[in-house]
């Protein structure tokens, strides 16, 4: 507290949050010191803002708006009509102790509140506050599971992260961040702890809401409960339509719409006994209390997840788990370290052909003394760049062939929960099957499920653990509909620019419609878990301080 009024006095800006990295301090002072300078008196430019100057100072948003029309007008420009149309000429400070009211400042929206919404816009907080940029972030969410999303709203702390935590970090500047903040909860946790996804999910939160209240008063953050239905394009902006007729404007918005409910299983939409998204808050499975066995259809994490809650939750039911391969996840193993460079990448001519690349990663793990796990870790920084050298024959090549093996390497379960998989199986609580689901009809306890070689499961609840289809959300099918982004050749969600922006079907680069996370996966193929979200946030939130707040062109603005 002491040191805050110390350094309030000797640099006249609050202390920097101990969030921010201290080597960009300097740059970040010097700017706040400019924009703290004394406000000339309304309607006479201040001397800071002079040609050349960056900031000024003003006592109000209005005031701000007359002085930088007045300074516009006497170096012949147009006045500005309107606080808008001032950002991308000038940046504008204020006074701490003056700030505007939100209704004059640009608006960040982003559609779907989870851990990609709330990454992105701590880190656009920690990039722009130092600058004193007024912006008001809104999180718009339709379950209101801000910060925590699909994957951290679970209340199931059998549901553990599939990361240790040293990996799971939200500032990327601070792999130490989160378990510093689990000890001082009273979590017992080390870089190699797998925690409950829960407390990650309060983990986000409380850093976004730590963030946010070293941002205030320049930049605000709102989190919503309302699901976005379209969005509509305004030339200097976008428009959200909300479900119940409301609008919001905004200087750009984010889809962040995440794992969207898996495709339809094969029978009659509706089927009672029959979950579709257990994930879902009122129909998925945390309030399922099943009085006869269950069938998931999927045998991956999803599955791990479901199997442990409804054993859980009905002490006499059976788990049974069918997929084509009838393949659990690999577990983790201790200790977790990912040596870098394990498989040889270089090639001559061009980017790695599908065959090669297989042939060199089987090459590494025969010929690595260490465990194979480290092989397929050392490979996750380059994937999006092999993944985009393949050609699109070679991607729906790997993702019919090859993926399932990948997604089981690369995704793997915390030791804790395969050992509690492995006790169920132990027990008969949990039985795995081979085999494809072909249709589901209602049956003697349920429903019955065909598979594809005709034999027959009858079970009171079916639960679909195939896996998020990011392409299904319904307000990515409306901006594809709408014409305002490009579905992804292979059909996994949308384009996009390198650093996230839409592209609409002819090649335009929208620079008010943005994207992260899984969204992404037809073009960057790890997009799912938080370290690759976590890059992609930080990479966003440049582009919007760039190009959105501070209106500078930074992309070509059409892509082939
Ligand atoms: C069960 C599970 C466990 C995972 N565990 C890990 C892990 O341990 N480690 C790791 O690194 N990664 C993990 N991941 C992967 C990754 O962290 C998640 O995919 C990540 O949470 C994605 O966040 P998101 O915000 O993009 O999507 P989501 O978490 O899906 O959140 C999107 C939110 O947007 C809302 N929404 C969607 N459409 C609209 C709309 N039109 N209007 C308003 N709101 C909308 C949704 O309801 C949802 O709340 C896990 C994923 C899942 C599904």
């Amino acid at each position: 507290m002491v040191n805050g009024i110390l350094w309030r006095l000797r640099t006249g800006a609050p202390r920097p949050h101990p969030a921010f990295p201290s080597d960009r301090d300097p740059l970040r002072l010097r700017l706040a010191g400019a924009a703290l300078a004394p406000a000339a008196p309304e309607g006479r430019a201040p001397d800071r803002m002079r040609p050349g100057a960056e900031t000024i100072g003003a006592p109000s948003c209005a005031a701000a708006s007359r002085q930088v029309g007045s300074y516009r007008t006497r170096l012949g420009g147009a006045p500005a009509g309107s606080f808008h149309s001032l950002i991308p000429t000038a940046r504008v400070g204020f006074m701490a102790d003056q700030a505007p009211g939100p209704g004059c400042r640009p608006i960040i929206a982003f559609v779907g509140g989870g851990a990609s919404a709330t990454l992105t816009a701590i880190a656009l907080l920690r990039a722009t506050t130092w600058l004193r940029l007024p912006y008001h972030v809104v999180l718009l969410d339709e379950h209101g599971r801000h910060a925590r999303g699909v994957a951290y709203s679970t209340g199931d702390d059998r549901h553990l992260l599939n990361s240790p935590a040293k990996g799971m970090a939200a500032l990327p500047d601070q792999p130490g961040h989160l378990v510093e903040w689990a000890v001082r909860r009273g979590l017992r946790c080390g870089p190699e702890t797998f925690l409950p996804r829960r407390a990650y999910g309060d983990y986000l939160a409380e850093t976004l809401a730590e963030t946010a209240r070293w941002a205030v008063p320049h930049a605000t953050v709102e989190q919503r409960t309302a699901r976005v239905v379209r969005a509509r394009g305004t030339g200097d902006g976008v428009v959200l339509h909300l479900a119940g007729g409301e609008r919001l404007t905004a200087a750009a918005a984010v889809v962040a719409t995440g794992n969207a409910p898996p495709d339809p299983l094969p029978g009659p939409a509706g089927l009672p006994g029959v979950v579709a998204d257990p994930w879902h808050p009122v129909s998925g499975v945390a309030r399922l209390r099943p009085r006869a066995d269950v069938l998931a259809v999927g045998t991956g994490l999803t599955m791990a997840d479901v199997a442990l809650t409804l054993t859980a939750a009905a002490p006499d039911v059976v788990v049974h788990a069918v997929s084509r391969h009838g393949m659990l996840a690999h577990r983790h193993r201790p200790p977790l370290v990912t040596p870098p460079g394990l498989v040889d990448l270089a090639h001559a001519d061009g980017p790695l052909p599908l065959r090669e690349l297989t042939r060199r990663v089987r090459a590494a793990i025969a010929d690595y003394p260490g465990d194979w796990r480290h092989v397929v870790d050392s490979l996750r920084p380059h994937v999006p760049e092999l993944w985009q050298g393949l050609s699109a024959a070679e991607q729906r090549l790997f993702l019919a062939r090859l993926a399932r093996y990948w997604e089981s390497a690369r995704h793997r379960m915390a030791p804790e929960v395969a050992d509690r998989l492995a006790a169920l199986r132990a027990a008969g609580r949990l039985r795995l099957h081979t085999g494809r689901v072909s249709e589901l009809r209602a049956g003697p306890s349920g429903v019955r499920a065909v598979l594809g070689d005709g034999g027959r499961l009858d079970v009171g609840t079916v639960v679909n653990c195939t896996g998020a289809n990011p392409g299904a959300a319904p307000f990515v099918r409306a901006l594809l509909d709408d014409g305002l982004a490009r579905p992804n050749h292979l059909g996994l969600g949308v384009d996009t620019c390198p650093r996230g922006a839409l592209v609409t079907p002819s090649g335009r680069v929208s620079r008010r419609l943005l994207a992260l996370g899984p969204v992404r996966r037809g073009q960057l193929y790890e997009t799912t878990a938080i370290p690759e979200i976590r890059a992609q946030a930080e990479q966003l939130a440049q582009r919007i301080a760039d190009s959105v707040l501070r209106g500078r062109a930074i992309e070509p603005t059409v892509v082939p």
